[in-house]
């Protein structure tokens, strides 16, 4: 097969744009690779495309002619040809940048070769979730499992609506262009509204099958399972994004994406002041004036901290790096302790005794009430 591109689509070399337009469909037609068996359909498919978009853009056939095959390909791989412009040169361009096989095929089938306004394909669009753990896992980190309901490309039909290989018009409401002008008559005179055409939804095609899995949308509700690495550190309100995880693009588009709001529940003994957390510690009334070492339980597991004698209730220590990990950062908060001493509500014998000889030996005059004592002993 020769490389030259009138060759290729086999038309004169003082073909017609309309001529060469005709030849590249015809082209499309026998090479396109779903309907092609011919084994080198693909390629055959892409040269037809580039000879096309060469051909039929003024500028470049100029030099294309000029320079000839070789010398063009050359000068084109250097970044040397081109300045026509695309608009009005390509009937089915709406901008450029048709690298994508299926969007052609589409906008063929679809356009009847009129697809100057058609839509391009959509991305899909974002998707959000919530997704709710404890502290415990936002201070590890974790991979969890997230069950998500959205919307995905229906399988049967490779995400398209129809069966492959379905016979197709062009849409008659809209004319194959996907799109429809509606003229009103306003106050301010007539206005022109461009809206997207419902029969077709907007893809100027109308097939003679529908896919009966997803009646034609192209897209089904799946329960998905996905794995979510929660990283350490992690704080309530925060969205991990999950890259193309949301709802599927239309015609080949690329998905939207997932995301999942992290909601941290509140925990009974800590609270969480940025990367610091707070957290009470009971300790006894010896234990405050004699001081003590004691054990404190931080999300890692108990430490132990030695108390310093006289310890007032109410004091607050602080426990370097034993608060949450810095997300995505290294090191970690504090833990901020206070201690709360507490005063018993029940006493022995003996510990009323010493309490009382505490108080006098201090010169405090305490008036004890004695039923408050004797209804406790009677309860034992
Ligand atoms: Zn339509
Ligand atoms: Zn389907």
């Amino acid at each position: 097969m020769s490389e030259d591109f009138y060759d290729i689509l086999g038309v004169s070399r003082d073909a017609s744009e309309d001529e060469i337009e005709e030849a590249y469909r015809e082209a499309v037609r026998k090479y396109h690779p779903d309907v092609s068996d011919d084994p080198d359909a693909e390629e055959k498919f892409k040269k037809a495309k580039k000879a096309k978009e060469v051909l039929t853009d003024e500028e470049k056939r100029r030099q294309y002619d000029q320079m000839g095959h070789e010398r063009f390909s050359e000068a084109e791989k250097r970044g040397g040809v081109g300045g026509g412009s695309r608009q009005g040169g390509d009937p089915f361009g709406g901008g450029g940048g048709f690298n994508d096989v299926q969007d052609i095929f589409d906008q063929f089938f679809g356009g009847g070769g009129g697809g100057r306004s058609r839509n391009r394909p959509q991305s899909g669009q974002d998707l959000k979730t919530t997704l709710e753990i404890d502290l415990e896992t936002a201070y590890h980190g974790a991979d969890k499992e997230l069950t998500v309901n959205r919307p995905e490309a229906c399988d049967e039909c490779d995400g398209r609506g129809h069966p492959p290989g379905t016979d197709s018009r062009a849409c008659p409401r809209c004319d194959g262009q996907g799109q429809v002008t509606q003229v009103q008559q306003t106050a301010f005179g007539r206005m022109q509204q461009r809206s997207t055409c419902r029969r077709c939804g907007g893809e100027g095609t109308l097939y003679e099958e529908t896919c009966s899995t997803c009646r034609g949308d192209g897209v089904v509700r799946n329960e998905a399972s996905l794995q979510v690495e929660i990283p350490p550190g992690i704080r309530d309100g925060q969205t991990l994004r999950m890259d193309g995880e949301g709802a599927p693009g239309d015609r080949g588009a690329r998905n939207g994406d997932l995301l999942v709001e992290i909601s941290v529940t509140d925990h009974p003994d800590f609270e969480r002041n940025g990367d610091d957390l707070k957290t009470r510690q009971p300790i006894s009334f010896p234990q405050a004036v004699f001081g003590d070492t004691i054990e404190v339980e931080t999300l890692d597991g108990p430490v132990e901290f030695d108390l310093e004698a006289g310890t007032q209730s109410g004091e607050t220590f602080r426990l370097k790096g034993k608060g949450m990990p810095r997300l995505r950062r290294r090191g970690q908060g504090d833990l901020y302790v206070q201690v709360q001493v507490v005063t018993p509500d029940s006493l022995n014998e003996e510990q009323r005794e010493a309490l009382e000889e505490f108080a006098e030996a201090g010169g405090e005059d305490v008036e004890v009430d004695r039923g408050f004592f004797d209804r406790l002993k009677n309860s034992f």
